[in-house]
């Protein structure tokens, strides 16, 4: 009996112990390391063969939380562009993800050539997401539409290629901003409806993806530590990565 007790306490402290996650930071197990290697370099989907992309609603760019698809792919969208972390580079080059970046001009002054290398890698054009992250519901007309034009200009610079997409901080728009986005050459007005706000996918509905999910993030200091086991995730439940613009090609010039 003592020696039974003992032998069950002597394992169970073995296996906690080797178990315990590599960055012993954070308590839960939330952290525990994926390795890039074990994720492939399968990971982005085939371009689609025919695409319906969504048409213009009342002349205005149509607004999309996600693609009608039955392909099984979700689509990573990344945000912001506070933090340029050579490590989230290096996990997007390893597995060959698609990813789209929206950018906020504001953000990116200091890391410009951190972002056209990612554009370059990923073959994926640098989207609009404004010059100073307003809530737009809040401006002019004119503020507005300096908010989009402005950067989509810049970008077309800096990144050698025009943007096409927008997406209004915080998901707020109105008629005004859909108005503003046409002035300024975009196609769709582009929102999401899972994301991944830590270590965990959020997802629109339940607890599983669907085909055509639009996950949010950003590129901020802890992304490289979640993304991977984001990825797992996307890919145990079946799904690829795919290209959003291969979904939502440019429509204007
Ligand atoms: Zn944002």
């Amino acid at each position: 009996m003592g020696a039974g007790t003992f032998l069950l306490a002597g394992c169970g402290a073995s296996v906690a112990s080797s178990d315990q996650p590599v960055d012993s930071a954070s308590p839960t197990k939330a952290s525990k390391k994926v390795d890039v290697a074990s994720l492939g370099t399968e990971m982005r989907a085939e371009a689609p063969g025919e695409v319906n992309a969504p048409s213009e609603t009342g002349g205005l760019p149509p607004v999309v939380r996600s693609i009608k698809t039955d392909d099984k792919v979700v689509f990573l969208t990344i945000d912001d562009g506070v933090s340029a972390d050579p490590k989230v580079m290096d996990i997007i080059r390893k597995t060959g993800i698609p990813v789209t970046p929206f950018l906020t001009k504001s953000e990116i002054s200091g890391s410009k050539d951190y972002y056209k290398q990612i554009s370059e890698m990923t073959g994926q054009t640098v989207q609009d997401h404004t010059i100073t992250h307003p809530q737009m519901t809040g401006l002019s007309a004119d503020g507005q539409q300096k908010q989009i034009c402005e950067p989509a200009a810049s970008y077309t610079d800096w990144f050698g290629a025009k943007p096409w997409m927008f997406r209004p901080p915080y998901g707020e728009f109105n008629k005004v901003t859909q108005q503003a986005a046409k002035a300024c050459g975009m196609d769709y007005i582009v929102l999401w409806n899972a994301s991944l706000p830590k270590a965990y996918i959020r997802y629109a509905q339940g607890d599983k993806l669907k085909p055509g999910d639009i996950i949010l993030t950003h590129w901020r200091p802890d992304l490289y530590k979640h993304l991977p086991r984001a990825l797992k995730d996307i890919q145990q439940q079946g799904f690829k990565v795919a290209a959003l613009q291969d979904y939502l090609p440019r429509r204007t010039q």
